[in-house]
């Protein structure tokens, strides 16, 4: 790559990041009175977004017929929507179960955009509240997804524009709106709801919507349960019932219980500390496992999944500290500590993780490349 080639590359990079927050901005402020656009500027915002995350990592990824000069004389085609994704998978080498649902749900905003374009989208014109509080989920739940990866992207992404974390907070406020249409979906399902906990079922309120919405009824594994929010849909709800030490009362604990260190026995009224809790818990793994979501050390536990509809995972891992939960543990490519979490470590072996510097920071502080 010569300077003029890199120049280019940079450009293409900036425009890119500048249209696809763009999009969404069009599409979160004109949700109400432009919903066809809305639903086709949103797509095109995660389009470009991916697109931008591939296109850093080489130019070549997200063109149809790869070619040096067409790169320079800017003209070019870019891969569709579907390859886009499997790309996307391959070139990440993507097996985590969330990033999978995340790029799932960004392929189902991307099949309304193409029935709004290419026919008409039976939701297109928004005129019942059931239609508007469909897409307004949906959106809320890509932009959850969306919102994880461009914050993980900040350290390759972040560069290229200026604000690009104010962007993302700006984004976060508009799309907030749409939460007005998860009340009127509440609304509509509560005496449902009433009936079901009338009749023992336990319900808890959504960590996403807020609303007590969410049957805490999969198990998924000895300790852990999970509960999909039936306002919002968002399928990260974790408790974990425990035995208390003291009386063997069973409860359960929440993660705001966790992370504020709140965890009291309701019949003894004994506080149990965070060591309580990992010496009463079932723990497969007898290695040091960190998470990256609350940078805490030695803080998750592994147990048998239980859960028969994701029977392709063994285990489950549990940060004590923050309630993250995972399916598989992640070694950093540099100093091979184990970890759960948020961040991608796609790139640790350069980059290093929350636990070390990786090679470049090393080679850059030992003068390697001549730069210090
Ligand atoms: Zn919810
Ligand atoms: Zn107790
Ligand atoms: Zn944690
Ligand atoms: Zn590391």
């Amino acid at each position: 790559m010569n300077n003029k080639e890199n120049k280019i590359i940079k450009q293409h990079l900036e425009y890119m990041l500048i249209s696809a927050f763009d999009f969404l901005e069009f599409s979160a402020e004109n949700f109400e009175n432009k919903p066809k656009y809305s639903i086709i500027h949103y797509a095109s915002a995660i389009e470009l977004f991916l697109k931008s995350r591939l296109y850093e990592e080489h130019w070549s990824l997200i063109m149809d017929k790869p070619n040096i000069q067409h790169l320079k004389q800017n003209n070019f085609h870019t891969i569709g929507f579907s390859n886009l994704i499997e790309q996307y998978k391959n070139v990440f080498n993507v097996n985590d179960k969330e990033v999978k649902n995340a790029l799932q749900c960004f392929h189902s905003i991307a099949q309304d955009r193409n029935q709004a374009v290419h026919f008409y989208h039976k939701n297109i014109e928004l005129n019942s509240d059931d239609e508007k509080i469909t897409i307004a989920t949906k959106q809320l739940r890509a932009w959850n997804y969306l919102k994880l990866f461009l914050q993980n992207w900040e350290p390759v992404l972040g560069k290229y524009i200026k604000d690009y974390t104010d962007k993302i907070v700006l984004c976060d406020n508009l799309l907030q709106s749409h939460s007005k249409y998860l009340e009127i979906k509440y609304n509509s399902i509560k005496d449902t709801i009433n009936d079901k906990i009338k009749n023992g079922a336990n319900y808890v309120k959504c960590e996403n919507c807020g609303y007590k919405a969410v049957n805490l009824k999969q198990k998924e594994s000895i300790n852990l349960y999970s509960g999909v929010c039936e306002v919002c849909n968002f399928d990260k709800n974790y408790a974990l019932k425990i035995k208390c030490p003291y009386d063997n009362t069973e409860f359960t604990i929440f993660k705001n219980d966790l992370i504020n260190e709140n965890i009291i026995c309701p019949n003894c009224h004994n506080k149990l500390g965070y060591e309580d809790l990992f010496n009463i818990s079932d723990n497969l793994s007898d290695e040091k496992i960190n998470c990256n979501s609350c940078l805490s050390d030695d803080c998750v536990i592994k147990q048998k999944n239980l859960n028969t509809y994701k029977k392709y995972y063994d285990s489950v891992y549990i940060c004590l500290k923050c309630l993250e939960v995972t399916n598989s543990e992640n070694y950093c490519q540099y100093c091979n500590q184990s970890q759960i979490g948020n961040k991608s470590l796609d790139n640790s072996y350069f980059m290093g993780c929350d636990w070390c510097e990786g090679l470049l920071l090393r080679d850059l502080q030992t003068g390697e490349y001549g730069i210090m």
